[in-house]
């Protein structure tokens, strides 16, 4: 079998469908990639609102309780300065009083007592100051008997941001004496940066104004530009929320821009807004873990669609090389072999019909070389088809170093035939001595019409007798014929020459030649003979066999 010339299209079909595999897988990864993510995101997302709701409402009782315990503080002091009486409302006693409430007390950054003209008479440091809040809300406040927290002022003496935590003082019959205590606002400050370090995120306070009260710079700035310039209100979604009074949690952009999972909500009592927010990127970073796994995934995936696309292409290749391997075959002549290859799929049909086409062509084209090979008289191999498989038989014969046996037949004076009783009794006659011969011959011999009236046989035959004995027999059956043309009986004889010889260095001229010598020996001896052997040397003795 010949080697599959290598073809122009080799892989063609491997590539087109792995390239199309791989575009709808990869749309189907990044499908499911997409769905996995989001899913997993909000999952990530939610759980992360919760956890901003906690720590926003952890953080903000933690605030409370702290102002909740100011508040007590300064509650019991008013009722020490109280049962203190009238000494305890002089500058000197009152003063006394401060300073021994403020040693114990670390949370108030000052502490004092004003008349109820508004008239600061003592504080913790014991010196006094001529300070007047009565313009103040918290002394406002407190006079009429409210224990206020009212967010961040200015502390008049110090300038920092503070929240004043204010109790009356209440002396029966001399006025509403108010004692105030200052919590500087970097303690709740503190608190909510604590819990900025603790978590993920972040957590700040937010002003009325929308001022967000953290950072490290925050009580210097408030203290030298002012409270109402310590830095500029931020916009926001969770600020504008707060400032409309609303505590919520959500997904938003933050006021520095970056998204954010966010929990807010207004502390009333202490008039900030409070926040607790964490980056939307951190919160999803886990899923950014998924990649590397999710590529090797998807390795795994393109390298087992190769070798699909491989396995399969190669399934299709190897009965379309062989469908195109046959084809060229029939087409340069190279035999009709059919395909024996088996698919089990839908090609089979493809093959079968392609190993009937051929059978049907391979059967056409031998019905078209045997008609041109034929005689049109007879019936018979004609001379050139004779003479071809004379070439054959010789090369054949050659190999096996077996002799080659070819007869001679020519009618006997069948110009007389044709003069008698016309040339269409002449043909008849011809093909009854093709009849009679195709009966004589076996499987293996060949008979022909070589000429006019004259036949070849190519005898397969082990001996001169056997030769010698066939040509006999031909020439006593047709001797015995009587051949019938339109009701007239006519009867003929003929002449048989043979050779006989190895064709080692000979071709088929000398075969022809030597069975037409004898049978030009046997017309000349008489007719109606059979002559032949070796060759001429040999012609003298054969005539001995002759018949007289
Ligand atoms: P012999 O062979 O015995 O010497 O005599 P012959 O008369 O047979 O030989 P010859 O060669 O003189 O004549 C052969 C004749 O065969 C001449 C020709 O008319 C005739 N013939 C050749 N081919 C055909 C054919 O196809 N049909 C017919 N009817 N006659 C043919
Ligand atoms: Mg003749
Ligand atoms: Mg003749």
């Amino acid at each position: 079998m010949k080697a599959a010339r290598p073809s122009p299209y080799a892989g063609g079909l491997f590539r087109r469908q792995f390239f199309a595999l791989l575009g709808c897988s990869l749309l189907f990864f990044l499908a499911i990639g997409v769905v996995v993510a989001q899913g997993a995101g909000k999952r990530l997302i939610a759980r992360e609102l919760a956890a901003c709701t906690v720590r926003r409402d952890e953080l903000r009782s933690r605030i409370l309780s702290f102002l909740a315990d100011g508040r007590a503080d300064v509650g019991y002091l008013a009722k020490l300065l109280d049962a203190g009486g009238e000494a305890s409302l002089t500058p000197g006693g009152a003063a006394r009083s401060l300073a021994l409430f403020a040693e114990g007390e670390v949370h108030f950054s000052e502490v004092l007592l004003a008349d109820p003209g508004g008239k600061v008479v003592a504080d913790g440091t014991g010196a006094a100051s001529l300070a007047n809040i009565a313009d103040r809300a918290y002394f406002q406040a407190a006079s009429l008997g409210h224990p206020p927290v009212l967010g961040l002022i200015r502390a008049k003496t110090t300038g920092d941001a503070v929240i004043a935590l204010a109790a009356a003082v209440r002396p029966a019959d001399r006025g509403s004496w108010v004692a105030v205590g200052f919590i500087p606002l970097a303690a709740v400050s503190a608190i909510v940066g604590e819990a900025s370090r603790v978590g993920l995120g972040k957590a700040y306070l937010v002003e009325g104004s929308g001022r967000v009260l953290s950072g490290a710079d925050y009580p210097r700035l408030f203290r030298e530009l002012g409270a109402d310039a310590a830095s500029g209100p931020e916009d926001g979604y969770a600020i504008r929320e707060l400032r409309a009074g609303r505590s919520s949690a959500a997904v938003y952009e933050g006021h520095e821009g970056a998204w954010v999972v966010g929990a807010y909500s207004w502390i009333e009592t202490l008039g900030l807004g409070l926040v607790v927010e964490v980056s939307r990127d951190r919160i999803l970073e886990p899923l950014s873990s998924l990649v590397g796994p999710g590529l090797v995934v998807l390795a795994l995936a393109i390298g087992i669609l190769a070798l699909f696309s491989y396995a399969f292409s190669a399934a299709l290749v190897a009965p379309i090389r062989a469908l195109a391997g046959a084809a060229e075959a029939v087409i340069g002549d190279r035999g009709f072999e059919p395909i024996e290859l088996r698919t089990n799929t839908e090609l089979d049909e493809l093959i079968d019909f392609f190993n009937k086409m051929i059978a049907t062509v391979r059967a056409r084209e031998d019905g078209l070389r045997d008609d041109a090979a034929r005689d049109s008289l007879t019936g018979l191999y004609n001379h050139a088809r004779i003479e071809a498989i004379l070439e054959i038989e010789i090369k054949r014969k050659r190999r096996s170093g077996e002799k080659l046996s070819f007869v001679m037949l020519d009618i006997d004076y069948f110009k007389r035939v044709n003069d008698e009783y016309g040339h269409l009794a002449g043909d008849e006659v011809l093909r009854g001595i093709a009849r009679l011969l195709e009966e004589s011959v076996r499987a293996g011999d060949v008979a022909g019409r070589y000429g006019g009236e004259e036949f070849a046989v190519i005898l397969d035959a082990g001996s001169d007798e056997e030769v010698q004995v066939f040509c006999e027999r031909m020439r006593s059956v047709v001797e015995g014929t009587r051949f019938d043309f339109e009701g007239k009986e006519i009867r003929v004889t003929v002449s048989l020459g043979w050779s006989r010889m190895g064709v080692e260095g000979l071709g088929s001229y000398d075969a022809v030649r030597n069975a037409d010598r004898a049978l030009y020996f046997a017309k000349e001896t008489g007719r109606n003979r059979v002559a032949g052997g070796d060759g001429p040397k040999t012609m003298g003795s054969l005539s001995a066999k002759l018949k007289p």
